[in-house]
């Protein structure tokens, strides 16, 4: 069995797509987006995501497509912006759509003033049915977070916050330049289940600069304190090729890729041990929580925002950089602002980039779905209902071959499985399905 180190040291895709947003091309316009949305069936479920791309300071370790702003300016013009966007894809629709799921990301959407928010959501509702038990979950940044937030995000309905936190170590603070002492996490949930809002998820990292096991038990305890119904515990991503800030990161302070093997198995054994289920390679849920429950039925399911519930067809992303992903495929709008804004101004769908899916790729997505969800997939089932047979996946079942060999899965019939000890290997799994990898290889960050 190659070491651990060799082993994990492999750059591979989160697979919160397939293919993987690398392989997005400027194929895929304004027009062939107009023709995927306008195709979409009669009263079809959506999911909106909304991306707020700015914060107030820039943490080090962050992989999102976001700006640090000094002023409020910048936010309020780009709100002028998104208005027309929701008008401009509402257009695009036939009538009849509900919402079942609406994502606040970033970015900071908690940076945005109360009547700010209050007005997007008066627009969103003004140009989309909202389902009475729709989903609506924000990401929340705990730091400046007040009273007056949580009563506007209370008053718009939503119903999960996620929050986060990363790590409590303030050494590991400094060195991603995020402080963010315990008790404004603390009030944090506080002021959310306060004002109603006790669906909770708390965001950690792990792979951080100067942190260990021991620290990281340490931040998870602290975290339960909180009685969070859902933690969400990410591999940081070290890829200073591709976010330039995060070359502030003292690099010899970083775990190597055993310590960070180490670190993801000490927070799944203590995670376990408080009772929450391990779901899919890096999420943990209370066993009464809509996704243990989901995970357990093999409902599970995995878009841009991680695991989810949602299983409306079509999710269509809002802001700059946003992705949709859509029966026909993926859609990507411009990730800078200038650029976003000016198709806008010409009356255009903002979109950038995207993919068509063909048979096979929705073949292939499926089956590292299962995956990632799962951790096991019916390799012919999956084939057989995208009108192929495992002969079409000869080349991934070789790729698989040396872990089969060293028992990290294991093929049953057509049943792929990964022992739950190898839950870290599963990307790496699903890295042999992927048909795209090899040139978009250099983007990722290690598998573990
Ligand atoms: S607050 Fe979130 S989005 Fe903003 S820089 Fe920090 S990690 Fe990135």
């Amino acid at each position: 069995m190659p070491s651990i180190a060799a082993m994990f040291a492999a750059r591979v895709p989160r697979y919160t797509s397939y293919p993987t947003a690398p392989h997005f091309h400027d194929g895929i316009t304004a027009s062939t987006y107009r023709e995927w949305l306008a195709a979409l069936p009669y009263g079809a479920p959506l999911s909106l995501y909304l991306h707020v791309p700015f914060c107030d300071t820039l943490c080090w370790f962050c992989g999102c497509n976001t700006t640090v702003v000094n002023s409020y300016s910048p936010v309020a013009g780009y709100l002028e912006f998104m208005e027309r966007e929701i008008n401009a894809v509402a257009d695009a629709l036939k009538p009849g759509h509900i919402v079942t799921h609406i994502h606040f990301g970033g970015g900071s959407p908690t940076l945005l003033r109360r009547g700010d928010l209050r007005r997007l959501d008066h627009v969103l509702r003004g140009r989309f049915a909202v389902a009475d038990d729709a989903e609506i979950a924000i990401e929340i940044d705990p730091r400046g977070f007040g009273a007056d937030m949580a009563e506007a995000l209370r008053d718009i309905g939503v119903t999960r916050a996620s929050i986060g936190l990363q790590d409590s170590d303030p050494v590991v603070q400094r060195a991603i330049n995020r402080i963010q002492p315990d008790e404004v996490t603390a009030n944090t949930v506080h002021l959310l289940r306060g004002v109603g809002i006790s669906a909770l998820n708390i965001d950690l990292i792990y792979g951080l600069p100067h942190q260990t096991a021991a620290g990281l038990e340490k931040t998870i305890e602290t975290a339960l304190t909180l009685d969070p119904d859902r933690l969400a515990i990410f591999g940081y991503a070290h890829v200073p090729h591709f976010k330039k800030h995060q070359s502030l990161i003292p690099e010899a302070a970083l775990p190597g890729v055993e310590e960070r093997f180490v670190q993801a198995e000490a927070a799944q054994a203590l995670l376990a041990a408080r009772g929450y289920v391990p779901i899919g390679i890096d999420h943990f849920a209370k066993p009464g929580d809509a996704l243990a429950a989901a995970w357990a039925q093999g409902r599970l399911a995995r878009n841009f925002q991680g695991y989810t519930t949602d299983t409306a067809p079509a999710l269509i992303g809002l802001g700059a950089s946003a992705i949709g992903a859509l029966p026909d495929g993926y859609v990507q709008n411009f990730a800078d602002v200038p650029s976003w804004r000016a198709a806008l101004s010409r009356g255009e769908l903002p979109v950038a980039k995207g993919v068509a899916l063909g048979a096979e790729d929705r073949m292939r997505g499926a089956l590292i779905e299962r995956l990632m969800c799962d951790l096991e997939a019916d390799i012919d089932a999956i084939a057989e209902a995208f009108g192929f047979t495992r002969s079409a996946l000869a080349d991934s079942l070789t790729a698989l071959e040396p872990f089969l060999r060293d028992g990290i899965a294991t093929l049953d019939g057509g049943r792929l499985t990964i022992p739950h000890e190898w839950r870290a290997a599963t990307r790496l799994i699903c890295a042999a399905f992927d048909s795209y990898l090899e040139a978009g290889m250099r983007k990722h960050a290690v598998a573990v």
